[in-house]
């Protein structure tokens, strides 16, 4: 692999690390070891609260579909569910209440709760009084009004026990996950580490913000490369997207959003997202794309945008499951295209399917935490952001090709100038070739081929010696254009004419049959021979190494081999044989010789 792949590939992972530590460097105590709750009680005389930060664990008091009093209740039998805890509104519980009692409290002393952004709604009352609450919780599932935020609590106590109930109800969600992550600490400590998860946000909207701006500056003044557009396009909507996860800085920001329009935007970016990461995957890896999938995606990511426009919240977040299923195969199409790009050597796929990787590393993560089968935590921003870096990556590369070969057609531009010189000098001689030979290989042409083919058929017959011919087609030839010019496709033609001519004999006719595909004619050849030569022929049109400003590459060839027999009346027939071989050497799997006697018919 070369240095340049390398260094990018370094600077991926050390920009993920310092992304995954980022939270750590910010937040100055330490943080969350568990605190375990023991049959609802939490003793926190053993607690170093001053300097660490707890997540909740152990058993909780639960109290399905009953709201119980705020203080002092009495439960006859006390049923108790193990934190991490979250329950199926499927099951049939539409609310809840939970309590625990926490022992060892300092009175007098500020404590702390900081709260995670489950879609719920919830009252938190510490002895009695509401000290946090989020959305509106009802018994009535209909009259329950849901918010996803994070929150943090406080409470002073006046003695050295508190007994803290929560009432929690729903009315969408499918999980009721407030207890996933629950921090407790001093009230000054969860104050800073909320200071910080929120700095933290700032600061990674802040760099997708800026990368969004470098993108749209960088597409209004090159406007060819669609990547770029579609790029930036999906930073875009990663920004605002930013703005209204996580700590939702942008309610903050602009106060005449509501909830309920904030969500819908938060919502709505995410068929935005994933419509661009697949037109710049496929702008990417374009004649390895399959387009069908493609259009069924982007019709319904259409749909979707438009059912969270119109619908209620609590309906489009239902459909939104399904839809979510989709960006996961799509992703998966992604891959697939991607890795299918290192097997061909396409520039970048090697980082890009890095980013994917560790993206869906990160998804596959949330939705074990999410279904509580593993205890990491929420990541999905963190690997979307490696993501974006990884497609950052590739677009440098790409754009760092495309300057090379400019600059590579511009000196190509002075040799052109030269060679028309040269050319009109022999105009008189060209003139005479022109009817028979290729002007960009200098291989005899169709016509002329076809001329030579009929009259050694005619000889054939005559004089009953052996013909072949050996019809070849380059590989995947469509990758070299795409990914290095057409310019550079010419040269590669111009190239592998040499090599075919070089190791032809004397008395075999070359020519270009077409587009990138070639015909020899070989006289006084045997079927067997002729597979033996076209084998040599592969090997060496195999052997050829490309390289150009714009990158090295190789390049295979498939052939189709024919002989004329009794059966050939004229030299179409003997073409479609070849060209029948050839149709089976692709089949096959390219870079290989078929002959007719191999075609079953
Ligand atoms: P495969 O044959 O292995 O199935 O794949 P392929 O990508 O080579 O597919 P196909 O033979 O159908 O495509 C031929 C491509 O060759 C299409 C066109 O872009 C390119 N091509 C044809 N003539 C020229 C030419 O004169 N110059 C250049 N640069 N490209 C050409
Ligand atoms: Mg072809
Ligand atoms: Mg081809």
């Amino acid at each position: 692999m070369k240095i340049k792949n390398t260094l990018l590939i370094f600077l991926l992972f050390a920009s993920t690390i310092a992304l995954l530590l980022r939270p750590l460097i910010n937040f100055q105590g330490s943080f969350s070891p568990a605190a375990e709750l023991n049959s609802g009680v939490l003793d926190v005389s053993t607690l170093d609260l001053d300097q660490v930060i707890y997540q909740l664990t152990g058993d909780i008091e639960i109290y399905p579909n009953t709201f119980i009093p705020m203080r002092g209740f009495n439960a006859e039998d006390i049923k108790y569910g193990a934190m991490p805890f979250t329950w199926k509104v499927s099951s049939g519980v539409t609310h809840a209440s939970y309590r625990l009692n926490i022992t060892g409290l300092t009175p007098g002393k500020l404590y702390g709760f900081h709260l995670m952004d489950a879609l719920t709604a919830y009252d938190f009352y510490v002895n009695g009084e509401k000290i946090a609450s989020l959305g509106v919780p009802s018994t009535e599932p209909q009259l329950t009004i849901s918010e996803a935020k994070v929150k943090t609590a406080f409470f002073r106590p006046d003695t050295n026990t508190a007994e803290v109930v929560i009432h929690v109800s729903t009315n969408s969600s499918h999980l009721m996950g407030i207890w996933q992550k629950t921090l407790f600490g001093s009230a000054s400590l969860i104050h800073q580490y909320e200071v910080a998860s929120k700095r933290s946000d700032a600061f990674m909207i802040g760099a997708i913000f800026f990368m969004t701006l470098y993108l749209w500056i960088l597409f209004f003044i090159m406007r060819e490369d669609k990547a770029v557009l579609y790029f930036a396009l999906a930073c875009t909507f990663v920004t605002v997207k930013s703005l209204f996860a996580g700590h939702q800085l942008g309610f903050e920001l602009y106060s005449f959003v509501n909830y309920d329009m904030g969500l819908r935007i938060a919502y709505l970016m995410i068929p935005g997202i994933a419509v661009s990461f697949m037109k710049f995957a496929s702008e990417c890896f374009r004649p390895l794309v399959t387009s069908r999938y493609e259009w069924f995606f982007y019709l319904a990511s259409v749909i979707q945008a438009f059912l969270i426009l119109l619908l209620p919240q609590r309906w489009y977040q239902e459909t939104f499951i399904v839809y979510q299923l989709l960006i996961f195969v799509s992703a998966a199409m992604i891959l697939f295209w991607a890795l299918k790009g290192i097997w061909l050597h396409i520039e970048g796929a090697i980082i890009y399917t890095l980013g994917y990787i560790v993206f869906f590393v990160v998804a596959i993560n949330d939705i074990l935490y999410s279904m509580l089968l593993i205890k990491t935590g929420y990541y999905l921003s963190m690997g979307l952001f490696v993501l974006i870096l990884s497609q950052a990556a590739v677009l440098a590369m790409r754009l760092h090709r495309a300057l090379r070969t400019e600059a590579y057609l511009k000196l190509n531009m002075e040799q052109l100038v030269i060679s028309r010189t040269q050319e009109l000098e022999s105009e008189k001689n060209k003139f005479e070739n022109l009817s028979k030979v290729d002007s960009l290989t200098h291989l005899f042409n169709k016509g002329y081929l076809m001329e030579t083919l009929q009259i050694e058929l005619e000889g054939y017959k005559r004089y009953n010696g052996a013909l072949s011919i050996l019809m070849i087609d380059l590989d995947l030839f469509k990758i070299v254009n795409d990914t290095y010019g057409h310019m550079i496709g010419d040269e590669v033609l111009k190239k592998v004419s040499e090599v075919l001519i070089e190791h032809s004999r004397r008395s075999d006719i070359v020519g270009r049959f077409g587009g990138e595909e070639f015909l020899i004619i070989l006289r006084f050849t045997s079927l067997e021979d002729a597979i033996r030569h076209a084998e040599q022929l592969r090997k060496q049109v195999e052997a050829i190494e490309f390289s150009f400003p714009a990158g090295g590459f190789g390049i295979t060839a498939s052939f189709g081999v024919a002989a004329v027999h009794d059966g050939i009346l004229d030299e179409k027939q003997l073409i479609h044989e070849a060209d029948e071989a050839l149709y089976q050497a692709k089949e096959n799997g390219r870079n290989r010789v078929v002959s007719s006697k191999e075609i079953n018919r």
